[in-house]
């Protein structure tokens, strides 16, 4: 029988470390858990909330599914979401894709002979309704935008979800970001939309209007992070397959 004793060895061994990193570390973790976030991104093993942004155990409270996707009828989500909200207080709802997404790549192929398939048909339909200008573009590209543009759908999801439309109406500040993650630099980038109330979610332009057109591009301060941060990117070698878009994204 394997008892995956290694992985047990290697809690042990990162316990130790916390403990005499921060005498009071587990202690503070058990009295309550504070977070600031919520993260809604894809069960990807690459993507892990916490890494990516750099944080410690208790500050981002997390829900991933395969391709980052919010069904109204999700009672998982649902139920995190509420939590999030009600119970943590929480202010800013992250919605993360990412490139290379293995889901996005399945909603492309057409398939429907999968429980996966039913979990992907928004973006799968929204590729089939639009197929003519996606399959103008070449293989990466068209990958890549359609990993972006599933994140712009479902933070108009989440945007329209009871939950946080009833967050909105009691006047509880909650913000709602859209970014992707790129795994061939480990960077986030910022793609919108960025939501604190119905109204603005009402005056979004449809997600039919948004597939055709270019990601807007970052800000004068997230280009600097980013420049400040090229110099420490790993040589794209085995690069995810919308490398090229994103460093054209990223104005470099
Ligand atoms: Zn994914």
């Amino acid at each position: 029988m394997d008892t995956l004793d290694h992985l047990l060895d290697r809690n042990l061994a990162w316990a130790k470390r916390k403990a005499n990193a921060d005498a009071t570390y587990f202690q503070r973790m058990a009295e309550q858990q504070s977070p600031h976030y919520l993260w809604i991104g894809c069960s990807d093993s690459r993507v892990t909330a916490n890494s990516v942004m750099g944080l410690d155990p208790g500050e981002v409270f997390v829900h991933r599914n395969i391709a980052n996707m919010v069904h109204t009828s999700d009672l998982n989500l649902l139920s995190v979401i509420e939590y999030a909200l009600e119970v943590l207080n929480i202010r800013h709802i992250i919605l993360c894709g990412h490139y290379g997404c293995g889901g996005i790549q399945r909603a492309l192929t057409g398939a429907h002979s999968a429980l996966v398939d039913h979990w992907l048909q928004p973006i799968a339909m929204l590729y089939r309704k639009h197929r003519a200008v996606f399959d103008a573009m070449a293989d990466e590209q068209r990958h890549a935008r359609l990993c972006e543009i599933n994140v712009e759908m479902q933070v108009r999801r989440l945007a329209a979800t009871p939950l946080v439309e009833a967050a909105w109406a009691r006047g509880q500040p909650v913000m709602l970001h859209g970014w992707i993650y790129a795994i061939h630099d480990g960077l986030l980038r910022d793609l919108g939309p960025h939501l604190d109330s119905a109204a603005e979610r009402d005056a979004l332009p449809s997600i039919d209007s948004r597939v055709s057109q270019a990601v807007d591009p970052p800000t004068a301060a997230r280009r600097n992070a980013l420049h400040a941060f090229s110099a420490m990117a790993p040589d794209p070698v085995g690069a995810c397959a919308c490398g090229e878009l994103a460093a054209t994204q990223a104005g470099e």
